[in-house]
Order: structure tokens, then sequence, then C-alpha cells
């Protein structure tokens, strides 16, 4: 399997890893576009969240708190955005949620 992201939940490549259970990993992004930039990662490999298998989310909540706590984000806010497809921009073809904040984010679309 060539995907990044299924390398980097193999740990055959490496991440700063934040948060892990059985299904989802959460990481910093490369690339950060605000001071705080997380990536949540589903472990197996679906393209978006149209496809992902539900049971693979219901740890999703408790990851983004003790995200939100981690980065101190409780206060002033932040947002949670999966992008799927071409007119979605999505780059990286396996599904991933991004956490973003630490600042005032501009309006999306
Ligand atoms: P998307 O455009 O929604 O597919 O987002 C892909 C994200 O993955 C971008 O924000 C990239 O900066 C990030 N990314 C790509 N490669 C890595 C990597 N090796 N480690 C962490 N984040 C990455
Ligand atoms: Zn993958």
């Amino acid at each position: 399997m060539s995907c990044i992201f299924c390398k980097i939940v193999n740990k055959e490549i490496p991440s700063t890893i934040l948060w892990e259970n059985n299904d989802l990993l959460a990481i910093e992004d490369i690339n950060p576009v605000a001071p705080v930039h997380c990536l949540i990662i589903p472990k197996s490999h679906v393209t978006t969240v149209a496809e992902v298998d539900g049971n693979q989310l219901k740890s999703l909540p408790q990851c983004i708190e003790d995200l939100i706590i981690e980065k101190d984000l409780k206060k002033h806010g932040y947002r949670l955005v999966t992008n799927a497809g071409f007119d979605g921009g999505q780059e990286v073809d396996h599904i991933h949620f991004h956490l973003l904040g630490g600042k005032k984010l501009g309006k999306m679309g």
C-alpha cells in the first residue's frame, strides 16, 4: 500500500503522534495553516467520510475533546473539516479530519 497515511498509521514513516487508539490516530499536520493544525486519521483506508464504517468514528468525540484540552482550544473555539474529492480540495486519498485553531479563522469557501 503506497498511501502516505497508511504508512503513518503503520509507523513506517514518522509523524508527531498526539492521540491514538485502535480506530484513530491524531498527528500534527506537517504543513500547518493555523497555529493548531492536527489531523485525525481513521486507521483503515477509505477515501471519504461517506465510506467509513461508523464504528471507527465512535471515539472521534473523545479524541477531539482530548485534543482541544491539550491544545487549549476550549475558550476560543476551533474548526473541524474533512475535505472530499477534487472540488473539496482533498489531496491525500485517505479519510482524515483537520482540527484547526489558535487564531481567528477566515470564512470557508
Ligand atoms: P487534504 O488536502 O485535506 O487531503 O489534507 C492533506 C493534509 O495532509 C495536508 O494538510 C498536508 O499538509 C498533510 N500531510 C501530508 N503529508 C503529511 C505527513 N507526512 N505528515 C503530516 N501531515 C501531512
Ligand atoms: Zn491509506
